[in-house]
């Protein structure tokens, strides 16, 4: 069996994981960690559009078994859902815990506790991988949450499950942390992408973030059971009347 040997433990054992820990928690103080770049001070409690403050809401923590073949496996994906969002999809099917503030907030847990909550799943559920669901306004604390669980065990590839409208230099800051990007690519019309998930920028954002994904992951590799272990994989939702422009987007893809 290949055995997986993760970069971020090389990155925590030469200080560079303590590094991007600080840079990314920086950010919050005038935050610029999704593109929106609201300039609120996180740390101090503010919140801008993602309704995200200083602690992450962690709204469930399962071996999720409905994930993509390759990420559930036998055992199941590690699965960890963040509560709010920087998208706003008409379509969302985590509406509750991305949109409804009334609902997230009763979850807002602490880092130390999300790095307990990996282990568990590494350790009694005998996960494939930590998936980290609507991770892109919450990646200073996935990543603090990460440098907490290396010295409790944790040694399994890390999934960033997220929207597509991310970051490029937020992107950068996770080089050899991720293991396997997970992006939706949603639209490829701008105005449809303002209508129905609240963000006129989103075509040329996802597009910039899917490229530094690939270039730190490359294809997918999986292992000899058919489980992936790096890569990046995009998902594409199929919308009425061809409001994703899916030739457009399978095109830009290939
Ligand atoms: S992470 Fe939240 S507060 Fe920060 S820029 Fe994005 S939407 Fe705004």
């Amino acid at each position: 069996m290949n055995r997986f040997e993760p970069t971020y433990l090389r990155l925590f054992k030469n200080g560079i994981l303590k590094r991007r820990v600080e840079a990314l928690v920086a950010l919050l103080e005038e935050c610029t960690v999704c593109p929106r770049n609201c300039r609120v001070n996180r740390l101090k409690g503010e919140e801008g559009y993602c309704l995200a403050g200083r602690n992450p809401y962690v709204t469930s923590v399962c071996d999720h078994h409905g994930e993509e073949p390759v990420l559930s496996g036998f055992n199941g994906s590690g699965t960890i859902f963040f509560g709010g969002c920087n998208l706003r999809c008409v379509f969302c099917q985590n509406y509750q815990i991305s949109q409804k503030p009334q609902y997230f907030r009763r979850f807002e847990t602490t880092v130390d506790e999300l790095a307990k909550n990996m282990i568990e799943l590494q350790n009694t559920y005998h996960v494939h991988n930590i998936n980290f669901v609507s991770p892109s306004h919450f990646v200073p604390q996935m990543v603090e949450a990460i440098y907490k669980a290396v010295p409790l065990g944790l040694n399994i590839p890390i999934v960033y499950n997220s929207n597509g409208y991310d970051s490029v230099e937020v992107l950068k800051l996770l080089e050899g942390i991720v293991d396997i990007y997970l992006p939706d690519f949603k639209y490829y019309d701008n105005q449809n992408s303002k209508e129905y998930s609240g963000v006129g920028d989103y075509v040329s954002k996802a597009k910039a973030a899917l490229k530094e994904m690939y270039r730190q992951v490359g294809d997918l590799k999986v292992d000899e059971r058919g489980i992936a272990q790096r890569g990046l994989i995009i998902r594409h939702l199929i919308l009425p009347n061809d409001l994703a422009g899916s030739e457009k987007v399978l095109e830009w893809i290939t």
